[in-house]
C-alpha cells in the first residue's frame, strides 16, 4: 500500500510503498477514506525536539481518519466489513488500575496511533477493536475524518458546565474553533474567542462566537460592559499553548471559575497562583478524549444539530501531501483534509 512515512530521523515525509498491515485476532483492518492533519503531524514532519525524542523511524504517521472495515480478526464480533468507522488514536494498556476501572483515558501507558505505532496516513490502517468507533449512516465523511480533534474539543468544552455561562476560548486553531461551536450548542450565554490571527477570528465568528478579541488590541476584560458581564468568565478553554493567554485568562476569570487546559506550552509557564487561590479557580488538564463518552457525545451533538463543518477549510488528495501540510502549517487554515481516493 501507499503510506506517508517518516523514513529517517530528520525533517520531511515521503510517500512510500510499504507492506499492507496485517490484523491480529483482536484487530480491525480499515481502508482509509479521508484523514485530517493535526499539529502533532506537523511536529513529526518538521522533526522538532519533541519529535526527535519521541518518534522512532520508520513510522507511518497520522491518526485522524475515517474509513471502511475490510477485515476483522477472529475474535472480533461487533464489527463487519463495509462498516464506516473512525479510530480512537490512543491505544491503552487495558490492564492498569484506570483501564480496569473503565477510565481508559487516564491510562499512563497509552500508545499513540501514528506516534508510537504505524498510523492512518495510508491506504490501510490496523487498530484493536476496542479503538474502533462506528459511525451512524449518513454521517458527513469529512466530519467523521476529524472525530479525533473534534473529541479533544468536546472533552474540553464539556469538562465544566457551560449552560448559561460566559465562556472564554483562548486560541482559535481548529480545536478552539470546534469548541466555540460546542459551547454554543451546549447553551453558553456568551462565547468570547481570543485569537491573534484575523482569518481565524473570522472563522470563530462563523462557528458562533459572540465576540472575538485580538489580544494585540484588546484586553479580555474590555468586553465585560458590552456583554453585560459582571465579574468575569465562568469557564475558559485554554487552546493556544500560550503562557500569556493562560495568565490573561486567570486574570479575567470570575470567582469559582474553571479553566480547562488543552493547549500544550512549549516552555515553562509561571502563573499567579495567588489569583488561582483567592478566586478559588479550578484548573484542569485535558488529554485526548474520554473512551467512549466523548465519542458518544460527539455523535449525539451532531445528530441534534451541532454543525462543525465550517472548520474544514482545505481539501487535498493524498499525493498533494506537501501542499496539504503547508496549508495546515500556514496558521490561516481550519482543518485540512486529505482524501485517500477510496
Ligand atoms: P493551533 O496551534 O492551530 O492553534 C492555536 C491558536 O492559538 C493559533 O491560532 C494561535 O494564533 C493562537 N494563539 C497564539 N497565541 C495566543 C494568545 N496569546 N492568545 C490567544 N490565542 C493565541 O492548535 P490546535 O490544533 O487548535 O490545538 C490547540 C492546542 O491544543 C495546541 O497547543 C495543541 O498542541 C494542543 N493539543 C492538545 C491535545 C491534548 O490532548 N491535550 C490534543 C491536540 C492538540
Ligand atoms: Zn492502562
Amino acid at each position: 500500500m501507499l503510506a506517508l512515512v517518516k523514513t529517517s530521523a530528520g525533517p520531511g515525509l515521503s510517500l512510500e510503498t510499504v507492506p499492507d498491515p496485517v490484523p491480529g485476532i483482536n484487530d480491525v483492518l480499515v481502508r482509509v477514506h479521508k484523514t485530517g492533519i493535526c499539529g502533532t503531524d506537523l511536529h513529526i514532519e518538521s522533526w522538532d525536539p519533541w519529535a526527535a525524542k519521541t518518534i522512532v523511524p520508520p513510522l507511518v504517521v497520522g491518526h485522524e481518519f475515517v474509513g471502511e472495515i475490510v477485515e476483522v480478526g477472529s475474535n472480533v464480533a461487533d464489527f463487519h466489513p463495509g462498516d464506516l468507522v473512525s479510530g480512537e488514536g490512543h491505544v491503552v494498556c487495558g490492564r492498569c488500575r484506570h483501564c480496569l476501572a473503565g477510565r481508559r483515558h487516564l491510562c499512563a501507558h497509552t500508545i499513540g496511533l501514528g506516534v508510537g505505532r504505524d498510523g492512518a496516513f495510508a491506504e490501510y490502517v490496523v487498530l484493536p477493536m476496542t479503538n474502533i468507533w462506528h459511525h451512524w449512516p449518513g454521517v458527513d465523511e469529512e466530519v467523521a475524518a476529524i472525530f479525533d480533534p473534534f473529541g479533544n474539543a468536546v472533552h474540553t468544552a464539556l469538562s465544566f458546565p457551560v449552560l448559561g455561562e460566559d465562556v472564554l476560548v483562548s486560541g482559535a486553531g481548529p480545536i478552539g474553533l470546534m469548541a466555540t461551536a460546542i459551547a454554543r450548542h451546549a447553551g453558553a450565554r456568551h462565547v468570547v474567542v481570543c485569537e491573534p490571527n484575523a482569518r481565524r477570528r473570522e472563522l470563530a465568528e462563523q462557528m458562533g462566537a459572540t465576540r472575538v478579541i485580538d489580544p494585540a488590541k484588546e484586553r479580555l476584560t474590555e468586553v465585560f460592559d458590552e456583554l453585560d458581564m459582571v465579574e468575569g468568565y465562568d469557564v475558559a478553554f485554554e487552546m493556544s499553548g500560550s503562557p500569556t493567554a493562560l495568565r490573561n485568562a486567570i486574570d479575567a476569570m470570575a470567582h469559582g471559575g474553571g479553566i480547562a487546559i488543552l493547549g500544550i506550552p512549549t516552555q515553562d509557564v509561571t502563573l499567579d497562583v495567588n489569583a488561582v487561590v483567592f478566586k478559588m479557580l479550578t484548573l484542569r488538564g485535558i488529554y485526548g478524549r474520554e473512551m467512549y463518552e466523548t465519542w458518544y457525545k460527539m455523535t449525539v451533538m451532531l445528530q441534534s444539530g451541532l454543525d462543525i463543518r465550517p472548520v474544514i477549510t482545505h481539501r487535498f488528495g493524498f499525493r498533494e501531501f506537501e501542499a496539504a501540510f503547508a496549508a495546515a502549517r500556514s496558521g490561516d487554515a481550519g482543518k485540512v483534509i486529505m482524501d485517500w481516493g477510496h
